[in-house]
């Protein structure tokens, strides 16, 4: 069963000339999902047997298919996995190219903890469920249909658009960096990964889309105390695992200064609403003023928002001693810490330092596959096709920005300077996500609804 289906306006060719174009029509649903249970059916994880170069050939034909030269397509293998890039030219060689960018590999699902194989697409009770089918091979094929349903209804964009998929975004994020420095000189990117719109628990219609034009930035530290140790007969006063602890709690108790920027200011202007009156009230509270104490502990207090006022730094891992009776001679433990943009991770290192107020102790930055970036700037003309975009498929929708928790392929352009924006086109309850989990699925009837999204996105910033 499929959901609305609509016929959206699309503004094409020169400006203010237009005709209805419908993009999200039932051949185009019935496409998406088709590619989508194709793509699901590769078990494109990291790893030995790893598919996603079948993905990217699936992905390949597809776009053939549907009009793209083949000599406009490349297939780039990098190690076990693949990324594509893909390039519609547009009329203006002098303009730069619109990024449509989305990820074909997968986090690992182990089947015999599902209801189903998680690697053999079903549509059940009105859901599509699969590894992938949130995140994000469905929105993948969506981008992909929607791009061919622009050409079919003979749509020219001004500046090229280029469609890419990276190959290990959900580990070492190699290919992403290495999309990102060949389309550098890019306009911007929308993000087809993540920041999806969100259906109301009760009543099943949409409440909001919130999009992403920011991310945390990833940063993992490694903080060691070592001790000449000893037998475990004679204790020394100074012994490294206790030590550890001190600092440990020290660390745990420092609070990162709380911060606003554009983005999470939108949100908690945008979100109060949906949330309980407490919350709503303090997310107010702070986007009017980030200083407001009582705001601060009320959201530090909500593991699902202290992380959207500043930056969080957690423990992760400890280990130390090497004998049930020996002195501790070396112990490490591992913070893992999602800074708010706009600090250097060696800022935070030495907030960190500074936190454990430990001479002896050592703390070295052990960060892996993630960049620092700025929050992309709220541009005008992005901020008004999102809106244009959402509200022709959900009318009277509430729109507004968020800020991501990191890290997303978004990050490698952004580092470039190029500004990324993260626009899942699908809807979907808070409660039926279940993205890197279990039963991945996503609502059929948001499918329709998300192509013509993506058109709308693909036609106001390549035209
Ligand atoms: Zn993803």
């Amino acid at each position: 069963m499929y959901g609305p289906v609509l016929g959206i306006a699309l503004a094409v060719g020169a400006v203010g000339q237009a005709w209805s174009a419908p993009v999200g029509d039932r051949h185009a649903v019935e496409a998406s999902l088709a590619l989508a249970e194709k793509a699901i059916a590769l078990r494109s994880v990291a790893g030995p047997g790893n598919q996603t170069p079948q993905v990217a050939q699936l992905f390949r034909d597809a776009l053939i298919a549907g009009g793209f030269a083949a000599s406009d397509i490349a297939i780039t293998p990098v190690g076990d996995t693949a990324y594509l890039i893909a390039r519609w030219p547009g009329s203006d060689p002098s303009l730069k190219p619109l990024v449509i960018s989305g990820h074909m590999d997968v986090v690992e699902a182990k089947a015999g903890d599902w209801t189903h194989d998680p690697f053999k697409a079903v549509i059940q009770k009105g859901f599509l469920l699969g590894r992938g089918a949130t995140d994000m091979k469905l929105d993948d094929a969506i981008a992909i249909e929607a791009l061919i349903g622009l050409k079919r209804a003979g749509y020219r964009p001004r500046r090229d658009v280029i469609i890419e998929f990276s190959g290990d975004e959900e580990t070492a994020m190699a290919t992403g960096a290495i999309i990102a420095d060949k389309l550098s000189g890019a306009e911007l990117v929308l993000n087809v990964d993540g920041a999806n719109g969100v259906i109301d628990e009760k009543t099943g219609k949409p409440d909001y889309f919130a999009w992403e034009g920011g991310e945390k930035t990833y940063a993992d530290y490694q903080m060691v105390v070592t001790n000449p140790g000893g037998h475990s007969s004679e204790p020394s006063p100074l012994n490294a695992i206790d030590e550890m602890a001190a600092d440990l709690l020290r660390i745990q108790h420092y609070r990162f200064r709380p911060e606003i920027n554009d983005l999470s200011r939108g949100y908690f202007l945008g979100a109060a609403q949906w949330e309980s009156a407490s919350i709503g009230a303090a997310m107010r509270a702070f986007a009017a003023e980030p200083t407001n104490e009582g705001a601060i502990e009320t959201l530090s207090a909500d593991p699902s928002f202290v992380g959207r006022i500043g930056t969080t730094c957690v423990v992760t891992e400890i280990n130390g001693g090497h004998a049930l009776n020996a002195l501790p001679q070396r112990v490490t433990a591992d913070i893992n810490c999602r800074i708010f943009p706009g600090h250097p991770r060696a800022e935070i290192l030495n907030e960190l330092r500074q936190a454990a107020a430990d001479p002896a102790l050592t703390i070295t930055d052990v960060t892996e596959g993630s960049v620092e970036t700025p929050a992309s700037p709220m541009r005008e003309d992005v901020v008004r096709a999102i809106e244009h975009a959402v509200h022709g498929a959900y009318p009277g929708v509430a729109v507004f920005p968020s800020l991501g928790s990191g890290a997303s392929d978004s990050m490698w352009f952004r580092s470039h300077g190029v500004p990324s924006y993260a626009v899942s086109p699908l809807f979907i309850k808070n409660s039926d996500s279940f993205m890197h989990g279990l039963n991945e699925r996503t609502p059929v009837s948001s499918v329709g609804p998300a192509l013509d999204i993506v058109a709308v996105l693909v036609t106001d910033l390549s035209r």
